[in-house]
C-alpha cells in the first residue's frame, strides 16, 4: 500500500460487519482512517462509536431519531445528518476513498448505486444489491472505472486465489458453505425448527438475516448470484460445496484442471481487511489456523431437496432479469415473518416459490423496474403469509 491511508466509509457500522471493521481499522492507524459511519435506527452504538472513533461524519437512516442523534454528538467535532438522501450524499463526499457496504438487505441497493457513481471503491458486503441488481450495479461501476471488492468470505477467497492469474480464465468456482445448524437432516426435521435453533450457527457469528440464510442455505443461493456477477461467471460454472469445518473458504479451478483454495480460520475481520488494503496484505494479529486442531477437513454434496432456496435461487439465477429481484424480496419477508414467529422454517421456502411463480419477466430492468418488483413482491409475500395465517 502507497504511504497514503485510505480513507473509509462504513455503511452499517452497528451490524456484525460494521463492527468487526471498525475493529479492523482501529488496529491499522497508519494505514486507514475512518470518515463516516452510518446505521439504520441504533443510535445509542451509532453515538458510541462516534465517540471513540471521531468520524467526520455520521448519518442515521431513520429520521426520527436525529434530534435525539445530536443531542448525543453535541459535544463532538461530527456532522450529523439523517435519512436516506443524506445516506446517499454523504458515500460522495471528497474524504472518502472506499465505502463499505454493509448494510443487510435490499436496503443497501441505492447507497451502493450511489457510491458507484461518485467514483468510491466499494468494499462489498451487502450481497443482496448484487442479487438484485448485479447487472446494472457491475455494468456502471465498469462504466465508472470502479472497482467492487468483495468482502463476504467465499468471495474475498475467490478474488485472492484469482491474483495474478488475469491471463487465466476460470473454469469453475466451489463455493464452501458450512451446511448450517441443520446439515444432514431431512425436510421431516425440519418441520418444528425453532429461531433459536435457527439462529444458532456453529461457525460464524452473524446478523440474524444471514444466520437464517445460511440456516436455510439461501445464504449460498444469494452467494452464487453475487459469484456470478464479481467473476462473470454462467451458473453451471458455480458449484456448492459442504465444508463443515468452514476452513477452506472457497476453491478457484482453472482450464489446465488445477485448483487453488484459501484458508484460514472462520473470520471475517481478514476479508475485510484485505478489502480495505487490497492489493497488500497488512501484518495482522488474526489467530492462526493451526492444522493440529483440524487434522480432518471434510467435503460433501448439497442437499437441494431438502434445502429448497438453494434450488430456488439456482432457478432464479438462470431466469435472470428481475427474478432474483423477486427471490430477495420474498427471502427478506419470509426471514422476517419467521423471526416475527407468523410462520415455520418450511414455509420460508414456501412463500419464495409462490412469489417465483406469480412473478412477471422482465428482462432489462431499470433501476426503477427493481424497485417496483421489490415493492410489489413484499406485498405479494406478506398477503401469501396473512392467508396462511
Ligand atoms: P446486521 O444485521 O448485523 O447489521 C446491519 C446493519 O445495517 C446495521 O448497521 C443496521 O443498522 C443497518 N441497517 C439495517 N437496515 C437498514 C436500513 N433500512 N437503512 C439503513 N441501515 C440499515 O447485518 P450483518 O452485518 O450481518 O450483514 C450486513 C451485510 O453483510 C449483509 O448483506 C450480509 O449478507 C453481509 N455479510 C455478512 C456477514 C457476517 O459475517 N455478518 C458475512 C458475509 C456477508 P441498525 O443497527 O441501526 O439496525
Ligand atoms: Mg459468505
Amino acid at each position: 500500500m502507497s504511504k497514503d491511508k485510505r480513507h473509509i466509509a462504513i455503511l452499517g457500522s452497528t451490524g456484525s460487519i460494521g463492527t468487526q471493521a471498525l475493529e479492523v481499522i482501529k488496529s491499522q492507524p497508519e494505514k486507514l482512517e475512518l470518515e463516516v459511519l452510518t446505521a439504520g435506527s441504533n443510535i445509542e452504538l451509532l453515538a458510541q462509536q462516534a465517540k471513540k472513533f471521531k468520524p467526520n461524519a455520521v448519518v442515521i437512516s431513520d429520521e426520527s431519531k436525529y434530534e435525539a442523534l445530536s443531542e448525543m454528538l453535541k459535544d463532538e467535532d461530527v456532522k450529523v445528518y439523517a435519512g436516506e438522501d443524506a445516506l446517499n450524499q454523504i458515500v460522495g463526499i471528497e474524504a472518502v476513498d472506499i465505502v463499505l457496504t454493509a448494510i443487510v438487505g435490499y436496503a443497501g441497493l441505492k447507497s451502493t448505486m450511489s457510491a458507484i457513481l461518485a467514483g468510491k471503491t466499494i468494499a462489498l458486503a451487502n450481497k443482496e444489491a448484487l442479487v438484485v441488481a448485479g447487472e446494472l450495479i457491475t455494468s456502471v461501476a465498469r462504466e465508472k472505472g470502479v472497482d467492487i471488492y468483495p468482502v463476504d468470505s467465499e468471495h474475498s477467497a475467490i478474488f485472492q486465489c484469482l491474483t495474478g492469474e488475469i491471463y487465466n480464465p476460470i473454469e469453475k468456482i466451489y463455493l464452501t458453505a458450512s451446511g448450517g445448524p441443520f446439515r444432514g437432516m431431512k425436510t421431516a426435521d425440519l418441520k418444528n425448527i425453532t429461531k433459536e435453533q435457527a439462529l444458532d450457527h456453529p461457525n460464524w457469528s452473524m446478523g440474524a438475516k444471514i444466520t437464517i440464510d445460511s440456516a436455510t442455505m439461501m445464504n449460498k443461493g444469494l452467494e452464487a448470484i453475487e459469484a456470478k456477477w464479481l467473476f462473470g461467471l454462467k451458473s453451471d460454472q458455480i458449484d456448492i460445496i459442504v465444508h463443515p469445518q468452514s476452513i477452506v473458504h472457497s476453491i478457484v479451478q482453472f482450464e489446465d484442471g488445477s485448483m487453488k483454495a484459501q484458508m484460514g480460520l472462520p473470520d471475517m475481520k481478514l476479508p475485510i481487511q484485505y478489502a480495505f488494503s487490497y492489493p497488500l496484505r497488512l501484518k495482522s494479529d488474526f489467530k492462526r489456523l493451526d492444522f493440529k486442531y483440524f487434522s480432518q477437513l471434510t467435503f460433501e454434496s448439497p442437499d437441494p431437496k431438502t434445502f429448497r432456496n438453494l434450488a430456488l435461487a439456482y432457478e432464479a439465477m438462470d431466469k435472470g432479469g428481475n427474478i432474483p429481484c423477486v427471490l430477495n424480496a420474498a427471502n427478506e419477508i419470509a426471514v422476517e415473518s419467521f423471526l416475527n414467529d407468523k410462520i415455520g422454517f418450511l414455509a420460508i421456502s414456501e412463500v419464495i416459490e409462490k412469489c417465483l411463480e406469480k412473478a412477471e419477466f422482465i428482462a432489462k430492468p431499470s433501476l426503477n423496474d427493481y424497485i417496483d418488483v421489490d415493492f410489489a413482491t413484499r406485498a405479494m409475500a406478506k398477503e401469501l403469509i396473512a392467508k396462511e395465517s
